[in-house]
């Protein structure tokens, strides 16, 4: 057997059993029974240091060596480069360091949880400072000299830098705050208001996840507290949540995670099981999951689709028309909670923790210094004044954890959509017509000839790239978020 054979079988052992560890996760959130927590926790520890074991591995540096890349197809080299990066980046991380990491993160949770509840920021804050200086130490590892943060960054974004985000963050946050409050001065219509029976809710749900091409055939759906995907190849499930008065939380929670899902099996089966065969980046997984979700779910067209759906599942809910129906979904309401936030909203959330958690990592900003940073900004961007913690700085898990430089990859996925978006709507000019019918086909299918199939062969940027035919950028999605929120609201 050649090195790179001798490699790749070896690889694919680690990313079956990276799928396994990955299925006692998903497990964990929606089948596992309460009483197995302690033994789960062993369990997924064991595969832990099983997958550090073997990405660690001496031997793979060996064949590294030894592979002649220039006797590889396309294919191979794209393997081989993503091999030799992650490589080169768990090896950089001395053990004890990460181990140290793991231990401090999983207890951090914890004690954020505890804080978050009894609203108090003073009792997180030492837990906080020690993620945030062993996190600082993992950066120092991994970027030999270079910046830290966009050490940190380049493990959700690979090949993305803390100043290009900045500069293009900086062109949303003015045009964003404007529109924010040109909606607000408008008329906004009321939510929903009764009970949707829950049962009923997961049906239609099921029927939605099929009209955007989800393959139940090599997925599943079950409920979960906080949706998510899992998985890739012949198996990926979602999970999803219902809410008796707000069915809108079931369904697009379902889209959304049906976006990430259509990916991960979209991906050319020759890849199965190779680094090539998942999603590239947060940035662009999530780039599928919101247009999905956002610019083809949310559309005009598609509302009044599913309009019909809720009116034959549900009756009279109390919205007399498709055109009124639009304007619900689409309601634009001020809120402290980014999880919660619409489409207006959403980004400026995300801009203002970027800008944090860059300057936590710099050591610009301290973390006695955190709250009032954040409410600072916080009455800057929204008008209001952040009222607790559970509304302010303590909202997300996402610090707690050790998660720097994920953040930005939510905006930059809402980014890539608007340009996906814009091309799509150029390549198949029906597309209204089709969505209006409940017939995403040829969104789906352009998204998966364009973008999906190629999984990690490309980098991220020219993963977008190769589908817009141009460069990123934020102009699509601000043109997007303008002219739809202009003409709901008439603004
Ligand atoms: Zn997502």
């Amino acid at each position: 057997m050649s090195a790179y054979d001798e490699l790749m079988a070896f690889q694919r052992e680690t990313e079956a059993l990276a799928q396994v560890a990955g299925r006692l996760g998903w497990d964990q959130e929606t089948m596992m029974p309460r009483g197995a927590v302690d033994q789960r926790v062993e369990e997924m520890g064991a595969m832990e240091s099983v997958l550090h074991a073997r990405r660690t591995d001496a031997r793979i540096g060996d064949w590294l060596a030894a592979v002649d890349e220039r006797a590889l197809d396309e294919t191979g080299r794209a393997n081989i480069r993503l091999i030799r990066r992650s490589f080169a980046r768990n090896t950089r991380v001395p053990g004890d360091l990460a181990a140290e990491l793991a231990r401090v993160t999983s207890r951090a949770q914890g004690v954020w949880a505890a804080a978050r509840a009894d609203e108090d920021f003073a009792a997180f804050a030492p837990t906080l400072e020690k993620v945030i200086a062993l996190r600082r130490q993992e950066a120092e590892a991994l970027a030999e000299g270079g910046d830290l943060y966009d050490a940190l960054l380049d493990d959700y974004e690979p090949g993305a830098s803390g100043a290009e985000l900045e500069a293009m963050f900086a062109a949303l946050r003015p045009r964003l705050v404007a529109l924010r409050a040109r909606v607000l001065a408008a008329d906004i219509p009321p939510p929903l208001d009764q009970e949707f029976d829950e049962a009923v809710q997961m049906a239609l749900s099921r029927e939605l996840a099929l009209a955007f091409g989800y393959d139940l055939d090599h997925g599943r759906i079950d409920k979960a507290v906080h949706p998510f995907s899992s998985g890739s190849g012949l198996d990926v499930r979602i999970t999803t949540r219902t809410s008796a008065r707000d069915p809108f939380n079931c369904f697009y929670s379902t889209i959304h995670e049906v976006g990430h899902a259509s990916y991960e099996q979209n991906i050319d089966r020759a890849h199965l099981l190779t680094p090539l065969g998942s999603g590239v980046s947060m940035g662009v997984h999530e780039s599928q999951s919101r247009i999905y979700e956002n610019q083809l779910g949310r559309s005009r067209a598609f509302t009044g689709y599913l309009y019909g759906k809720m009116r034959d599942a549900f009756g009279d809910f109390g919205v007399a028309n498709e055109g009124e129906f639009y304007k619900v979904v689409n309601r634009v309401q001020p809120g402290y909670i980014r999880t919660e936030a619409d489409e207006v909203h959403y980004n400026l959330h995300i801009l203002m923790r970027f800008d944090l958690e860059r300057a936590l990592i710099a050591g610009d900003l301290g973390v006695a210094d955190l709250p009032g940073a954040w409410n600072d900004r916080f009455e800057a961007d929204f008008g209001v004044a952040v009222d607790k913690p559970s509304n302010g700085v303590l909202q997300d898990v996402h610090w707690s954890v050790g998660l720097f430089g994920y953040f930005p990859t939510y905006t930059l996925g809402n980014v890539y959509a608007g340009c996906l978006h814009a091309a799509l709507g150029k390549a198949v000019p029906d597309l209204d017509t089709r969505l209006a019918a409940g017939d995403t086909s040829p969104a789906t299918a352009w998204l998966r000839e364009n973008l999906q199939q190629y999984g990690g062969q490309r980098v991220p940027r020219d993963t977008i790239e190769k589908a817009c035919g141009h460069a990123p950028s934020e102009g699509p999605l601000l043109d997007y978020l303008e002219a739809k929120f202009g003409d709901l609201y008439g603004v």
